[in-house]
């Protein structure tokens, strides 16, 4: 497939409502992501940020206007392309039932072992993967192989840099995770978002205050556009 680099992301003029919905979610919603930015999304419940994710990651159609990558109509993008260039990482870091090494290599079923555990390295997974009973070859939806929230999240991230899109849609975990292993995951996203273009639903001040800018929704809306320490 195409690999689409340096992708920016426009949402010109999208106005979305949910098939089985009355309700407008996204008026006329009206953005342009430079590729590389890193773009983290805050408001209340309700207010439309998993709708915007969803709509860039294509799980549904604009009812009028459009979402772009690269300024081409997600609509006329194959679907392997698409697949290709965007990761998305939800609050729950799906992982399947499979080793651990299956789900990082999810990205890209072509890789070694070598390629998963220089992905788990790079993301600071490494050291608690070795610890597990089976080390790489865990199962990890099995009993005594539990993986916390932000373990979760690593290897997901791990997946991510493994698959090398383009683009990162991220959904990020509202659990709480002890300071050692929040650390690890702040230090993991920057090592997957550097040199993409993200979409964050964040939930940590951390990830807010890192991000080169913030957008602020309210009802579908974007009520307030700028860096952090413009906020
Ligand atoms: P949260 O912070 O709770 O995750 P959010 O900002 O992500 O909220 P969305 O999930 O985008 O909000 O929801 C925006 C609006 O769309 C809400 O009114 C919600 O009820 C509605 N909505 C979300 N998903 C669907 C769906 N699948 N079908 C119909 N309506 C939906
Ligand atoms: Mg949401």
């Amino acid at each position: 497939p195409l690999r689409i680099s340096d992708a920016s992301v426009e949402f010109r003029h999208v106005e979305f409502r949910y098939p089985s919905g009355e309700e407008t979610v996204l008026p006329d919603l009206d953005v342009r992501i430079p590729a590389g930015q890193t773009v983290a999304m805050v408001g209340a419940t309700g207010s439309g940020k998993s709708t915007i994710a969803k709509l860039l990651a294509r799980f549904y159609d604009p009812v009028s206007g459009v979402v772009a990558i690269n300024g081409v109509d997600l609509r006329d993008i194959p679907e392997t392309d698409l697949r290709a260039a965007i990761a998305m990482v939800t609050q729950e870091s799906f992982l399947f039932s499979g080793s651990v090494a299956d789900n990082i290599a999810l990205g890209r079923p072509s890789a070694s072992r070598a390629d998963v555990e220089a992905a788990a390295k790079a993301i600071g997974a490494h050291e608690f993967i070795s610890k597990l009973p089976d080390g790489y070859d865990s199962e990890v939806n099995k009993r005594g192989c539990r993986l916390s929230a932000g373990q979760r999240q690593l290897v997901a991230l791990a997946r991510v840099l493994l698959a090398d899109p383009a683009i990162v849609i991220l959904d990020e975990a509202t659990s709480s995770m002890d300071i050692a292993t929040e650390r690890t995951v702040q230090r993991a996203l920057r090592t997957v978002l550097s040199g993409r273009t993200a979409l964050i639903i964040a939930h940590r001040l951390s990830t807010v205050l890192t991000a080169d800018r913030v957008l602020v929704i309210e009802r579908g809306r974007i009520v307030e556009d700028g860096r952090p320490s413009d906020l």
